[in-house]
């Protein structure tokens, strides 16, 4: 495994986070899930959960999978974001660092074995888990940044995308 694969290939890959059902998390043994906010669940726009998020979120709940935010945008965000859910969230938390992850664990009490990640990017969210030492599920982003550097983050990471998807990480998983 090269050093890329071992940093940015996901373990799963689904077409969205609903594909996460209680189902895929007791076949996967999920216990806990650490989850992106943007263009992961929801676009930039959004800034309480929309109704198919708290729908999913009440799903896993009712079968006790713990969740909780680690995002690296604002505060002010994440918090208006969090609230109606009620779980831990953590901003700024600069992925691929581990440091948001580590306090994800921590505030849901939750086994790192367990534990996976919910993100759309592989640069900073894969790479954190990765570096955490935890699984991880990525989703195509809902509707991206146009912004050059989100442009750029996203032509570095076409090519790996590209073959771990024609690799079938994770594919298979669905059936
Ligand atoms: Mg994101």
């Amino acid at each position: 495994m090269s050093v890329f694969d071992r940093y940015l290939k996901p373990d799963y890959i689904l077409d969205t986070f609903k594909d996460v059902t209680p189902e895929f998390c007791r076949k996967y043994d999920i216990k806990a899930l650490i989850c992106d906010i943007d263009n992961t669940l929801v676009t930039y726009d959004d800034p309480e959960p929309t109704e198919a998020v708290t729908a999913w979120y009440r799903s896993l709940d009712d079968i006790g999978v713990k969740l909780s935010f680690v995002s690296n945008n604002e505060a002010e965000r994440v918090t208006r974001f969090a609230k109606p859910l009620g779980v831990p969230a953590f901003y700024k938390s600069g992925k691929p660092s581990r440091r948001g992850l580590r306090m994800a664990v921590e505030a849901m009490g939750s086994d790192p074995m367990s534990t996976v990640l919910l993100g759309d990017q592989l640069l900073t969210d894969v790479m954190a888990a990765k570096r955490f030492g935890i699984r991880a599920i990525v989703v195509p982003p809902i509707k991206d940044k146009t912004t050059l550097f989100f442009r750029a983050k996203r032509a570095i990471e076409r090519p790996f995308m590209n073959k771990y998807t024609k690799q079938g990480a994770g594919k298979n998983v669905k059936t």
